[in-house]
């Protein structure tokens, strides 16, 4: 196609296609895959472990045994049941197996509860920096994101004043996302219950992305559910991703207040209907079967969260606050030349280390670099002595 012909058939397409940001993770690992030599491969977002051998065995065993048609819209009850089981045992939050909607993943649900609570006119608050898919989200539902910034002082905690000050009657919701991508955060709870109570007190929702709960290191994590007072107004996002490395098998839902679990639900009877019946079946498998394959990835994580931690301690001009949770650690490195994308491209180009950059988190995150632990102990070793060689050649 000649160059005029692909802008005359752009500009056909409707006017939501142009308001969204490429993923700069994906730009890094588009620039990395063109590379044909030693990169330590430190950008991508997903557990480096298998998905445990009895969840495939129960999924190759029901597909034969024939769950391979649609199924109820919001999941196998079964399924359900499961979730809000595991909610209660693992978070602490109880919700009935009718107030839980299974979808292709968190990055579903979280998109459906967009198109179910905003829409023209509607502001939803994003505290960052934060997953980059949440502000085309509610670019895509028609209605306005609010990002605010985190202050960096505090390894970028949960700032209740600074969130509930852009909460107003126009917000439907405030997104919070604990522990934190990009930065393993586990945000302090007086400050989520402030915020939730802000946004119950203008009818908001807070929508509790929980995807990493149950890879948290310092301390036991709670649902955001289980501890606020205006429980009823959120809503939980949670998925087997990352708990289970499933990252290929899209299995994830929301739970909460019925009628938008209901709205939920009906919206995606237009999109995909119902999630894959063989998913499901693996989902029920993981969250019932064995949970010994979850602890000994997080011991694995949280062995090298501490490597990391020390290791990037002796470096000179490059810092980064402990992760709390997720495998991920956001790296300061203000002090090099350049933003966050020129660090990035130059770690990639002359240190062979690809990492994600901070400005692709928000603006909260320029200055940063965000690298994932989610990779064997020998090459994350790699990784940070490249980024080292980085440091004491800049500074
Ligand atoms: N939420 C956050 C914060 C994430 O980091 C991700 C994936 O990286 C998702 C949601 C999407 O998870 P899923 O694979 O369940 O769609």
């Amino acid at each position: 196609m000649t160059d005029a012909s692909q802008s005359a058939v752009s500009a056909r397409l409707a006017d939501r296609t142009r308001s969204l940001e490429r993923s700069k993770i994906r730009v890094m690992f588009g620039l990395a895959e063109r590379e044909d030599r030693d990169l330590v491969r430190l950008e991508v977002g997903e557990p480096d472990f298998g998905t445990p051998d009895h969840v495939i065995d129960a999924a190759a065993e029901a597909a034969r045994g024939g769950a391979t048609h649609y199924t109820e819209n919001a999941g196998i009850p079964p399924l359900r049941e499961a979730i809000a089981d595991t909610m209660a045992r693992e978070s602490g939050v109880e919700v009935a197996p009718e107030q839980v909607t299974v979808k292709n993943g968190a990055m579903e649900a979280l998109s459906l509860a967009m198109m179910a609570l905003a829409g023209p006119g509607d502001e939803v608050v994003v505290p960052t920096p934060a997953w980059p898919n949440y502000v085309n989200q509610v670019q895509l539902a028609g209605a306005t994101p609010v990002t605010v910034p985190l202050p960096a002082e505090s390894g970028f905690d949960l700032d209740a004043e600074r969130v509930t000050d852009q909460i107003t009657d126009d917000t439907v919701a405030v997104i919070l996302t604990s522990p934190s991508n990009p930065t393993g955060q586990v945000y302090d709870e007086e400050a989520v219950e402030a915020v939730a109570e802000a946004a119950a007190a203008h009818d908001a929702y807070v929508v509790a992305d929980e995807v990493y709960g149950r890879l948290t290191y310092d301390r036991e994590f709670r649902g955001a559910a289980s501890y606020v007072e205006d429980a009823e107004n959120v809503l939980t996002v949670d998925s087997c991703s990352k708990t289970y490395a499933m990252t290929g098998w899209r299995l994830g839902w929301l739970a909460g207040a019925e009628p938008v679990v209901d709205a939920v639900t009906s919206i995606g009877e237009s999109t995909t209907a119902c999630p894959s019946s063989v998913s499901q079946q693996a989902a029920l498998a993981a969250l019932t079967g064995p949970q010994e394959p979850v602890a000994e990835m997080k011991a694995a994580f949280e062995e090298r969260r501490d490597f990391v931690v020390e290791r990037v301690a002796e470096m000179p001009v490059v810092s980064c606050p402990r992760p709390e949770g997720a495998f991920y650690a956001f790296l300061d490195v203000s002090d090099l030349s350049g933003g966050s994308f020129e660090v990035a491209k130059r770690l990639l180009s002359e240190h062979g280390v690809v990492t994600a950059p901070g400005d692709g988190f928000g603006d909260a995150g320029e200055g940063y670099v965000r690298i994932s632990f989610a990779n064997s102990l020998d090459r994350i070793e790699t990784g940070l002595d490249r980024i080292e060689e980085m440091a004491r050649a800049e500074r």
